[in-house]
């Protein structure tokens, strides 16, 4: 994020703590020549704007139309997702985990915020807070409520824990109704939410 569109930007001495550590951070190391802060302005830009959630979502329409390439997503998720040209930075060892009628999948990182970054782009903030990073493994039904996912009773939750060495795609189910639709407007009914698990893919309109 670059200062500008920071929202609770008013004043240097407003900044939360955490937010304060990092400024101050950045600034011993430019002061340093130790980094260029104009790259750093270029990867958080990347991760902002270039790469996010419509880079999963095209590998989950190419699953859904290709079962050879959804074979080769269970069988390595990391060569498979890299095929797309998705590679990089929180990417490296991907598994891509598959909804089917008995079972959804739900990621979560319980010890801190790992995420695919190369598919997702950056977590949304509450991937990362303590409530949903808890709550997750205690009460995932009671999670999915909150994010408007009713599952019937018979189907199972897994809750997969994301590390540093290990990422997970959820594969969502692909939407009834969605059999004439092109690759890309399937790609168009898969949210982040839904790679997450804490949603589904959309219906076609
Ligand atoms: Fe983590």
């Amino acid at each position: 994020m670059t200062h500008a569109d920071e929202p609770d930007h008013h004043h240097d001495n407003h900044y939360d703590p955490m937010t304060a550590r990092v400024r101050a951070l950045e600034t011993i190391l430019s002061d340093k020549g130790l980094i260029d802060p104009a790259a750093i302005d270029a990867i958080v830009d990347t991760y902002q704007n270039k790469i996010g959630p419509q880079n999963g979502a095209k590998v989950v329409a190419r699953a859904w139309c290709d079962d050879a390439y959804a074979d080769w997503l269970r069988e390595d998720a990391t060569a498979a997702i890299a095929s797309l040209g998705f590679t990089g930075r929180q990417g490296e060892h991907m598994r891509a985990v598959f909804n089917t009628p008995d079972t959804h999948n739900l990621v979560v990182c319980t010890l801190c915020s790992c995420y695919p970054w190369s598919v997702l782009g950056l977590p949304p903030v509450w991937y990362k807070s303590p409530p949903y990073r808890s709550r997750a493994v205690i009460d995932p039904r009671g999670v999915l409520e909150e994010f408007g996912v009713s599952l019937d009773p018979d189907v199972k939750i897994r809750v997969w824990d994301s590390t540093a060495e290990l990422r997970y795609l959820v594969i969502p189910m692909r939407p009834q109704g969605s059999e004439d639709l092109t690759e890309d407007a399937l790609a168009g009914l898969v949210t982040r939410d839904a790679m997450i698990g804490t949603g589904l893919a959309g219906a076609p309109s």
